[in-house]
């Protein structure tokens, strides 16, 4: 049998080895990171701040007083609370939804919902740089996969024109991309990818994770942004990024979410969230939407345009090449204090590792200058 330390010595040898490090310190702008001190973060997701934000933890902490910290059973079980139907009824309205479904994370939401929606008889068509997530999904599914090149419509169109000969009347062809891609921080061309799925009579999964509460107005999201939102079948989404908390969505038709009620793995066989969770969310919802998140949002869009002019998202790579170069990098600026993770193989592919910054607004104009200076120069 294959021993685990053999695994672990061949991770190393190609720069490959994953290790955790350990936060002494809240998830915020300043970090305590073991073994390294206060540095200043540039890895988080937390774009609007909000994860240590005073008021998310004054809402949290009420919640838990007035709800309870634990669900006790799965949803169709006795674990669904007020709390989980207002949520979802409160992220339909805001996404322009007929109705809305919430899971424990964006994670399972995709390995759920993808096989719920989608079998043998069924073609699931994705963005070659969709996350780890929806591809899982899409091999959970069973269903046959095909996969475009980035944002490339062209092959996407000529996939369909293969998905629709080959479907059965019963057959369903779901397209799954992204709107901010997370390795890239740059977004789908969703206008055009809409009218072909509408074409070729297929469905479409929007996963919404990196612009969720960053793009569009009151933060709905890239399709909110385009005017798309109805031409979307399923906007799914996490509450871990901009909203600060944790948790996955998919937003559909009333009918697609009572299917998916009967039919998702994750949400049948997994305890629902805390009821102080859901209701923390429903009111980060409120939060995130409003003059607060707008307020955010324009302290991230100055912290971006401080970064990079051309940028589309908080999401800002730094091309390096190898993996080995891209960890020195990321060590050497560890070592000046800031916190910029290296990606690498097999998160993004061969020859293409990268420094990844992620602003948020919780960073200071100040700290994104030091961050410039330090960085290597182009
Ligand atoms: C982060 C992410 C997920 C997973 O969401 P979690 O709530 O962190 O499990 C799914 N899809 C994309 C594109 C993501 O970036």
């Amino acid at each position: 049998m294959r021993d685990p330390g053999d695994e672990l010595r061949e991770l190393e040898q190609n720069g490959l080895l994953r290790t955790l490090r350990r936060l002494d310190s809240p998830q915020q702008a300043k970090i305590d990171l073991a073994g390294t001190g206060i540095c200043l973060n540039f890895s988080s997701n937390d774009y609007l701040g909000l994860a240590h934000s005073e008021e998310l933890r004054e809402i949290y902490g009420a919640n838990v007083q007035k709800y309870g910290a634990g669900s006790g059973a799965s949803r169709l079980v006795c674990g669904t609370m007020a709390q989980h139907l207002e949520l979802e009824e409160a992220l339909a309205s805001l996404k322009r939804s007929e109705a809305a479904l919430s899971f424990t994370s964006g994670f399972a939401t995709a390995t759920s919902v993808i096989p719920a929606l989608c079998g043998r008889d069924d073609i699931v068509i994705l963005d070659k740089l969709c996350h780890a997530s929806l591809i899982d999904g899409a091999r959970l599914s069973g269903a046959v996969m095909r996969v475009f090149p980035h944002n490339d419509v062209e092959k996407l169109k000529s996939h369909l024109e293969w998905a629709e000969k080959k479907t059965g009347t019963d057959g369903r062809i779901l397209v799954v991309t992204e709107s901010v891609f997370s390795m890239d921080g740059d977004l789908a061309p969703l206008q055009d990818i809409a009218e072909l799925k509408s074409k070729y009579g297929a469905l479409l999964l929007l996963d919404e994770a990196h612009a969720f509460g960053v793009l569009g107005p009151q933060g709905r999201g890239l399709a909110a942004g385009m005017e798309l939102e109805s031409q979307i079948d399923f906007q799914m989404g996490t509450f871990s990024k901009a909203v600060g908390l944790s948790g996955g969505y998919i937003c559909a038709s009333r009918s697609f979410v009572d299917l998916l009620i009967n039919r998702a793995r994750g949400f049948i066989y997994s305890t629902a969230p805390a009821p102080a969770l859901a209701a923390t969310l429903r009111e980060a919802l409120d939060l995130v939407s409003g003059p607060n998140g707008d307020e955010r949002r324009a302290w991230l869009r100055q912290r971006i345009r401080q970064m990079d002019e051309d940028a589309e998202s908080a999401i800002i790579p730094f091309i390096i090449g190898e993996n080995e170069a891209a960890l020195a990098a990321s060590e050497s600026l560890l070592e000046k204090g800031f916190l910029v993770p290296a990606i690498r193989y097999p998160t993004v592919p061969r020859g293409t590792a990268r420094l990844r910054v992620t602003l948020s607004a919780a960073h200071t104009k100040e700290n994104v200058t030091a961050l410039q200076k330090a960085l290597p120069s182009a």
